[in-house]
């Protein structure tokens, strides 16, 4: 088991903490008190509520793809979002937050999007603006997933 895997994430549909089992597939988990699937090897849509506590409860690697509706390459790159959602399931979470509906911009240091923020243990460690292609997404966390680099971006979320 990789050192960045995700061992405990929250359950987006009722924000129930779950530990994620090392036994079973990681698309397989299911949440211990709605029944409802994890959903760790699809992007899971959150709002500011959520994400803070997704950030604040999973352990390993979050990626964030900050997105809008009216927005072209966010769009474009929704696809290759989700395929490499399930290229990374169980090694990272990937979450969408819609910039339209969240007063995290600023917090999160966003400028222009579509951005992409990785996490570990809730602190920023890398990001990226821009159409990104599964592979190049699954690559560029791959990367993360090997070193122990501390944080260089702030602040804490
Ligand atoms: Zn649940």
């Amino acid at each position: 088991m990789n050192a960045a895997a995700v061992h405990q994430t929250i359950c987006t549909g009722c924000g129930t903490v779950n530990r994620v089992p090392e036994d079973k597939p990681a698309h397989t988990a299911k949440c211990g008190r709605c029944a409802a699937s994890l959903g760790l090897d699809v992007p899971a849509e959150l709002d500011d509520a959520m994400l803070a506590r997704l950030l604040e409860k999973t352990s390993g690697l979050v990626l964030l793809d900050v997105w809008a509706p009216w927005c072209g390459p966010c769009r474009a790159m929704a696809p290759q979002f989700a395929t490499a959602a399930k290229a990374l399931a169980g090694e990272a979470r990937l979450a969408k937050l819609n910039a339209d509906h969240s007063q995290m911009m600023h917090q999160l240091g966003v400028a222009g999007i579509p951005a992409l923020i990785l996490f570990r243990d809730g602190r920023i460690i890398d990001r990226k603006a821009g159409l990104m292609s599964a592979d190049a997404l699954a690559q560029w966390v791959r990367e993360h997933a090997r070193s122990t680099t501390s944080p260089k971006f702030g602040p804490n979320i």
